[in-house]
Parts: structure tokens; sequence; C-alpha cells
């Protein structure tokens, strides 16, 4: 169980909000962080459609106001994969995201297939970097900079 749920910033990364728990959790250990986040040591977060969310609403701190809906829709990859899959298939990938079948997540967005090549790191423009350290005195992941193919800042048109 999550004592406390760092308010996501516009477009962070669930990914992101998670770590950032982690760092202010004072837990020393990851897996001390996975039992909060999901009730077991023995999951491990992942960047762009992260599976298990139903684990995470079951863990989050008493009185929270988040719905599985709100953090798919503006804290996940989700909606840009979605719009390029047939509807059902998309409802496939979210039901795979809201459960634990986080394996088939990729095979059904048929992104192995594609020319699109994934990230082998994460990505970050320099002046968001600087706006928000001014602006909050942290930094976090935008979700944005992550999609497959997109290299340059949209707002900053930063590589
Ligand atoms: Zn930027």
């Amino acid at each position: 169980m999550m004592t406390f749920f760092p308010v996501p910033y516009k477009d962070e990364l669930l990914y992101s909000v998670l770590g950032r728990y982690h760092v202010r959790s004072g837990n020393v250990s990851i897996k001390a962080t996975q039992k909060d986040i999901y009730g077991t040591d023995s999951i491990t977060a992942i960047m762009d459609l992260p599976s298990h969310i139903y684990r995470i609403m079951e863990n989050l701190p008493v009185g929270h106001n988040y719905s599985l809906e709100y953090l798919i829709t503006n804290h996940t990859l989700y909606p840009f994969y979605a719009a390029f899959l047939p509807s059902e298939h998309a409802a496939k990938v979210k039901e795979s995201m809201i459960g634990s079948d986080g394996g088939s997540i990729y095979n059904r967005i048929g992104l192995m297939a594609s020319s699109v090549k994934f990230n082998h790191y994460f990505k970050f423009c320099p002046q968001c970097v600087e706006g928000e350290m001014y602006n909050h005195g942290e930094l976090y992941w935008h979700r944005v900079h992550q999609i497959p193919g997109v290299l340059v800042c949209p707002e900053h048109n930063t590589i």
C-alpha cells in the first residue's frame, strides 16, 4: 500500500510518477517500492504500456481521486497506440494493461512487425528540463517524448 501518491505532472508517464514515489518514500530497496505499489515484489513497472494497473489502483492511498481510465488516458502511451488500432484490438490492449496479461500487449499492438524503432532509452528535452527545474524543483519523464518515432520536443522543437 502506498502511503501517498505524488500528484502527476502534465503529460507525466505513470512510470515517472512511480519513480518519484520511490524517491520520496524513503524506501531503500526497489523491492520495497514494488510491494507498496503492487502488493508484491515480482512485478516491474514498464515505461509505455504498463500492466497490472488494477493492482496499482488497489494500493493507492485511501481517499485518492484517480480512476483507471484517468491514469491510462493521461499518463500512459495507450491513447497514442490505440489511435492506430481497430477499436476491438485497442480494447484488448487496455484489458491487458489493467490486468496481469502484460506480455501480450506488444503482440497486440503489432509494433513488433512495424518499422518504427523501439526506444532503447528514455528521451528528454533539455529545454523542458530547465523549465521544470525552475518551476517544480524536480524533473519528470514526459509521455510525448517517449513515443516511438518522435525525436523532437513538440513544445520547443528541440531534438
Ligand atoms: Zn521541450
